[in-house]
């Protein structure tokens, strides 16, 4: 019997209810249950996939090809469940299902409103593809009282009402600012955000209170007389030095306990945390540090850059040191020289990334890392950059360039026009729609034995996740190997490179995939981890 636990914010946004999610997630997984968790975003976009990065931050994939929230990202580094398609949902999807039904006259001649069509098409969506979990996490996007969030707060509501509080649980996360003149934490926002709550008729069964500071009792027990709340169910979620502390300092409040409790649960398997303690403990007291420049695009919004900053640390933890990240916008190497910039660090790293600003500024870097054996991880774009770079300067095709950025004569990079998904061929035109028609998802990889990419995987098989329109032109390989540059990964059929590498340095890698997607805090990338490794070396070189 899967139980549900719907998990809603108030008060302001960004208090991390993504990560509050997470952190539960992982925390009843220590108990032994099998969980999984899901996202519903109230905004009008199909998915989040058309939406610029620095907007809404990274758009995280799934190995079945969905184009997600990044909050997906949190669920799968606390929990290690891959995330699905249907553990995503939006306003914008909802009604394209329900516009679609309309059309072909599902609804045979009724009227079709929100309440009940929209909240059944939300509700199904909740329940719909449930292995044998025993706790589905559903939280909800945005704050309470955000008029496009209504029906969704509807649905669950009658959910809660359907399946009984045996069976569904609701969780609020709200805050107590501290305000400096009174010299207290102050509990009325988050009595109005309950009572906002409330006019929509869900009762909170639990609040989750972010602090900056201890809450005092008297406090607590002021919000659980106010809000309807019994005292041991209003949790502090205070402020923490590293998010992968969450489900510790979780436990320590109780959390687990009372969500237990609610579901009439009392013989709970014991808890286990020695994976998060171990996380913690490294983070903590690593043993030393290593800085890696981050030549992007989006460096306004680090969101954006979300899991592949999480999969450095990752790395960092693996080889036991802290990580430092220097991002730097790649448009300053257009004017400025990149030896000022990049001369003192560990290792480059150039991410994805879309479009032709900023690209030239990312090639320098590319050229800086060969030419001065700097440690050099490219990823999909940054792949793409390295590999023109390589074709410019080692090759001396010149006039090297993707189609990404306009008609060219030297298309190093162009845009993939068909490819294969296992058995099936997939064909795509240059004048598709946007939304979903990239490669997407997991694919197979085949790794030549030998290479740099096959010590690091140590496998000649890998399935990593994709997110790309354009691709490295197979045309030009051997023109670039007989340069210097070494194709060690090709998608199955050899058509599409994959990975490449530079044996005349100590450790350059571009990979069209994105292996920061599927890092965890107790299971560092292999990638990160000797991307990493190798940035320590160097720095003891620099
Ligand atoms: N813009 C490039 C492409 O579409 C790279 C995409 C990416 O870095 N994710 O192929």
């Amino acid at each position: 019997m899967t139980r549900f636990i719907f998990i809603t914010g108030g008060v302001v946004s960004s208090l991390g209810k993504g990560l509050a999610s997470a952190a539960l997630g992982a925390l009843l997984q220590s108990r032994g249950y099998k969980v999984r968790l899901r996202k519903l975003d109230p905004y009008l976009n199909v998915d989040p996939g058309t939406m610029s990065p620095t907007q809404h931050g990274e758009v995280y994939v799934t190995d079945d090809g969905a184009e997600t929230d990044l909050d997906l990202g949190h669920y799968e580094r606390f929990t290690g469940v891959p995330s699905r398609r249907s553990d995503n949902v939006t306003t914008g999807k909802i009604y394209s299902t329900v516009l679609a039904k309309e059309r072909r006259g599902d609804y045979l001649g009724g009227t079709v409103q929100v309440i009940p069509h929209v909240t059944d098409a939300i509700k199904t969506f909740v329940l719909s593809d449930i292995d044998d979990e025993d706790f589905m996490l559903v939280e909800i996007g945005g704050t309470v009282g955000d008029i496009e969030g209504l029906p969704f707060l509807e649905a669950i509501r009658q959910l809660g009402n359907e399946l009984g509080s045996q069976r569904t649980m609701f969780i609020h996360l709200t805050l107590l600012p501290y305000i400096p003149t009174a010299g207290e934490l102050k509990t009325k926002p988050t009595q109005h955000s309950v009572k906002e709550l409330l006019s929509v008729g869900i009762q909170p069964d639990l609040l989750l209170c972010r602090a900056d500071r201890q809450i005092p009792d008297g406090e607590r027990r002021k919000v659980a007389l106010f809000c309807n709340v019994p005292y041991e169910n209003v949790i502090p979620a205070l402020d923490v030095s590293t998010i992968y502390e969450v489900p510790i300092s979780y436990h320590e409040e109780k959390l687990d306990v009372q969500v237990l409790k609610h579901f009439g649960i009392e013989a709970a398997p014991k808890v286990d945390l020695s994976r998060w303690e171990f996380v913690r403990g490294r983070v903590a007291k690593p043993e030393g540090e290593v800085t890696i420049a981050v030549v992007g695009k989006y460096t306004s919004l680090l969101d954006s850059y979300k899991s592949l900053a999480e999969a450095l640390t990752h790395g960092g933890i693996a080889n036991n040191v802290k990580v430092k990240l220097d991002w730097i916008d790649a448009q300053v190497f257009e004017k400025e020289d990149a030896a000022y910039y990049l001369e003192n660090v560990g290792g480059i790293l150039v991410p994805g990334g879309f479009g032709e600003r900023g690209a030239e500024g990312k090639i320098k870097a590319a050229q800086f890392a060969r030419e001065r054996k700097v440690p050099y991880l490219g990823i999909c774009f940054g792949m793409q950059m390295a590999v023109i770079e390589a074709a410019r300067n080692m090759a001396g095709i010149t006039g090297a360039s993707s189609t990404e950025f306009g008609p060219t004569k030297e298309p190093l990079v162009g845009i993939m026009t068909e490819w294969l998904q296992g058995n099936t061929l997939v064909r795509r035109h240059a004048n598709d729609d946007l939304g979903g028609t990239m490669r997407l998802g997991a694919y197979e990889c085949h790794i030549k034995p030998g290479t740099l990419a096959h010590e690091v995987y140590g496998s000649e098989r890998i399935m990593e996740r994709h997110r790309h329109r354009y691709e490295v032109n197979i045309n030009y390989r051997d023109r670039l190997e007989g340069a210097g540059l070494l194709f060690s990964g090709m998608s199955p059929d050899g058509l599409l490179p994959e990975i490449v590498e530079n044996p005349d340095h100590p450790w350059f890698i571009g990979v069209q995939f994105h292996p920061e997607l599927k890092s965890k805090p107790f299971e560092p990338h292999p990638l990160f981890t000797a991307f990493v490794k190798a940035s320590i070396e160097h720095s003891r070189l620099v």
